[in-house]
């Protein structure tokens, strides 16, 4: 589904099957961010070819970070010239304790060819220009990315609508979830793309979200 120029969204919409939202950017290069998990990958390749964009097209993948229903999806395409991206501190978080959350979903851990490491500050995808932002909590090297040219933010599972990321996964971290999501408030965002649920639209509705977080959330994750 088209959002804007160059940017696509594929909300997961089954309630009976965890997975998240994949979304697509068309701007530069041809992006993919949280391809979600392998199972459900034929849907999202059928869903991109609807909307004119060929799998064969894509030349990167982010994840917002490591958690499977996130990047599992990863190594349909190790043997593609894709290259293929999550924070630097998650690939290593991944290495290590990280595997544990594999073993808890009952997923086996994919070898994952992880060659672009992302950190704080500007990243390019052909000309255009995107900000990296550290953000951990619901895990240790979770990034969210923020597009200027469209003021949108893609979140991972860092703040949804009426919702945060949880914090008791291994690597989790409260009070460093909250200073994440303190840092996302500052940007001037116009469009909120979640790992989960829907996508919240207008500088307004975001900010209000941000306050019902505030105010919901905060006094249980302190
Ligand atoms: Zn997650």
């Amino acid at each position: 589904m088209k959002l804007l120029d160059g940017l696509y969204a594929y909300p997961w919409t089954n309630p009976s099957a965890n997975n998240a939202n994949s979304y697509l950017i068309r701007s530069g290069q041809v992006v993919l961010v949280d391809p979600g998990h392998l199972e459900f990958l034929p849907r999202l390749i059928q869903a991109l070819r609807l909307d004119g964009i060929h799998e064969d097209s894509i030349q990167g993948l982010i994840a917002t970070h490591g958690h499977p229903d996130h990047v599992e999806s990863f190594q349909a395409f190790s043997q593609r010239p894709v290259w293929m991206a999550m924070g630097v501190a998650e690939e290593e978080f991944l290495r290590s304790l990280g595997s544990d959350i594999y073993r808890m979903m009952g997923v086996s851990k994919p070898q994952l060819r992880i060659e672009v490491l992302l950190r704080e500050g500007e990243l390019f995808l052909g000309d255009e220009r995107f900000q990296v932002l550290e953000t951990p909590g619901h895990s240790p090297g979770s990034v969210c990315i923020y597009w200027p040219s469209h003021k949108a933010l893609f979140t991972g599972d860092v703040i949804f609508e009426m919702g945060v990321g949880r914090t008791d996964l291994p690597g989790g971290d409260s009070e460093e979830l909250i200073s994440s999501i303190e840092k996302l408030a500052r940007l001037d965002v116009e469009i909120l793309l979640p790992g989960h649920g829907n996508p919240i639209v207008g500088k307004k509705r975001i900010q209000r979200n941000f306050e019902i977080i505030r105010e919901m959330y905060y006094p249980y994750l302190r």
